[in-house]
């Protein structure tokens, strides 16, 4: 493998990529440079984002600009401002070392005057987006005559977003001797027409299989009720507490719902749509860029500006409508060597799509359980407790009241000082999983998307429950945990799948698949539950005592408690109660009474 010092760049170069971290040329990087730096021809490069393709064009181009030569050597074509700028800052990376480079960015939706004024002063590299450069071009702004070098970078993106016209044009305006380089992440018709038209005896490279998606991204998908999706989206980020990713919607509609929702629940999250003016959705992306937000709700097309590596997540709140939309989204992830998933949220009518996208993307799609409550509850805590550890405590303000708060805890030893700590940061969270019910999907929990096509391999159920009256509620320390196992431990292992659980105090409804609710009566009437004994009984139509009110009126008192601080670490608590999910522990009496 050659590195950067064999490739032949000067030590003005290869300062710069030192300092930019890179220490070995990546793949495109490994075959791109070579023929840039030593050969005259034509290259098409066939490379998804995040492979180091900017650098691999990049660098040479700086290297082989003459900055002695007041005029426009190359142009750089690509779909987006976002991308325009982003390139453009690469370079200048690039360029620290190496004279007065001057490169700048056109794009639409800035100050064109601006960008003539800085274009009159002479510019070595041009970076544009297609439609502003044609703007300039009419201007007498921009001058291409000089160009030697052009670089279509995204290409597939340009001809998607309807630029094939003005590439058309721009390419008559550059000089007919110019090299041409093309980047694309596939190869199609449109791309295959403009290299026979624009470019002579390229050289074609391929990076990874050609339309295949990144090597670094797993597929994986949730089976659920379309009412339950916006649940198991929560359920996502609450068990990643260090996501960052992008989530995925049809409509502007959609997008913006789901973003006002999960802010509202107090969630790191915004949206970014064509309804947004270009200054809000700048304000937007800078804020995930800089990861102040971890969650971006997105169109697809508002998304195509972004340019963000190190995302953990890509979540597909739907299928996209064309299945090739599938790798551009999964293709943000996984990107400069890390790893990255790529997440659908699917219904049973999706399963078609989703076998289709698998023979694109060629790799399997795993189904992924919904979380259970109490996973997310441990993953939170750990993660907080991971904080705990590391935190810097050198506050000068701080130590100055130790003395009087060490005193004021005198009475509590370490463990119980843990535990009201714990409660404290953690109660209303808890409360959230506690009295939730679980997420049941359409299928059977450990259905695996390959096999659901054999048939009667596995039992689809009809989806029809009926609903049970159990003689246990929330006092009795009774939660979706304890009625889970319950079942499991009266029903030997057979699989009794359930539907929504209505916890109330002293008892509580819980629906089951029609089918078993005679067998489930049977089987837990006259089991115990610490020690009581357990009544179960069809629910009759309006139970007495039972309003359905309780839960969504308690619901809705906890999310505007937590409407002010906005994120979950910050959240205000104002009670101490001890941790129900530790019951599994065993220790739950011996707590809630020193409680
Ligand atoms: P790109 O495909 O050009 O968007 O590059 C993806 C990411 O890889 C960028 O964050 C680059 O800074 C990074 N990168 C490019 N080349 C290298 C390299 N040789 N080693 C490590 N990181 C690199």
């Amino acid at each position: 493998m050659m590195n950067f010092e064999e490739m032949g760049f000067t030590p003005g170069i290869l300062k710069a990529v030192q300092e930019l971290g890179f220490e070995q040329p990546m793949p495109v990087q490994e075959r791109v440079i070579p023929l840039m730096l030593g050969e005259d021809r034509d290259i098409i490069a066939l490379a998804q984002t995040g492979t180091g393709k900017t650098a691999a064009f990049g660098l040479p181009l700086v290297q082989m600009t003459d900055t002695e030569l007041n005029a426009t050597q190359a142009l750089i074509l690509c779909p987006t401002r976002e991308l325009c700028m982003q390139i453009t800052g690469d370079l200048t990376d690039y360029a620290r070392y190496t004279g007065k480079l001057r490169i700048l960015a056109v794009y639409g939706g800035a100050s064109i005057d601006n960008q003539i004024r800085e274009l009159k002063k002479g510019v070595h590299i041009i970076v544009a987006t297609p439609g502003r450069l044609i703007d300039l071009i009419g201007r007498k702004a921009a001058r291409l005559s000089a160009v030697t070098t052009v670089i279509l970078d995204e290409a597939d993106e340009m001809l998607n977003m309807g630029f094939l016209d003005s590439i058309n044009e721009i390419l008559e305006e550059v000089p007919a001797g110019r090299r041409t380089l093309l980047f694309s992440a596939t190869m199609s018709t449109e791309i295959a027409g403009i290299a026979k038209r624009y470019m002579s005896d390229p050289n074609e490279i391929t990076i990874g299989t050609k339309n295949a998606s990144a090597e670094n991204v797993t597929h994986g998908y949730y089976l659920v009720h379309a009412k339950d999706k916006y649940k198991v989206l929560k359920r996502i980020a609450d068990s990643e507490p260090d996501i960052y990713g992008i989530v995925f919607c049809r409509t502007r509609k959609e997008t913006q719902e789901i973003a006002s929702k999960l802010i509202e629940d107090g969630y790191n999250a915004d949206a970014l749509h064509g309804d947004l003016s270009q200054a809000q959705r700048d304000t937007v992306m800078q804020k995930f860029r800089v990861r102040n937000l971890q969650l971006l709700i997105a169109t697809d097309v508002a998304a195509r500006g972004l340019d963000v590596d190190d995302l953990t997540h890509i979540i597909n709140y739907n299928l996209p409508d064309d299945n090739e939309v599938y790798t551009h989204r999964s293709g943000r992830t996984g990107r400069a060597g890390k790893k990255g998933i790529s997440i659908s949220l699917i219904n049973v009518r999706d399963r078609h799509n989703l076998k289709q996208i698998e023979r694109i993307v060629k790799k399997p799609f795993k189904a992924i359980q919904i979380p259970s409550g109490s996973e997310i509850c441990g993953k939170q805590l750990f993660h907080w407790i991971k904080k705990l550890e590391t935190v810097v405590t050198e506050h000068q303000e701080i130590e100055k009241f130790l003395p009087e708060i060490t005193e004021k805890l005198s009475g509590l030893d370490r463990e119980e000082l843990l535990r009201r700590v714990v409660s404290l940061q953690f109660d209303r969270f808890l409360d959230d999983y506690r009295s939730g019910e679980e997420i049941i999907s359409p299928l059977d929990r450990d259905d695996n998307f390959k096999g659901s096509d054999r048939k009667g391999a596995r039992k689809e159920y009809s989806g029809n429950y009926k609903r049970l009256f159990i003689n246990l509620g929330k006092t009795d320390g009774f939660y979706p945990e304890q009625l889970i196992e319950l079942v499991n431990k009266n029903t030997q292992g057979k699989k009794v799948p359930l539907g929504k659980i209505d916890l109330l105090k002293t008892f509580s409804f819980f629906e089951v698949e029609a089918e078993f609710a005679d067998y489930l009566i049977e089987a837990l009437n006259n089991s115990k539950f610490n020690d009581r004994r357990v009544a179960v009984e069809i629910a009759q139509e309006k139970p007495e005592g039972f309003r359905e009110s309780d839960r969504s009126e308690k619901r809705h008192a906890k999310w505007s408690d937590r409407k002010p601080d906005r994120k979950r670490d910050g959240r205000k608590k104002d009670s101490v109660k001890p941790l129900r999910w530790e019951k599994k522990s065993g220790k739950k009496d011996k707590k809630k009474k020193s409680w």
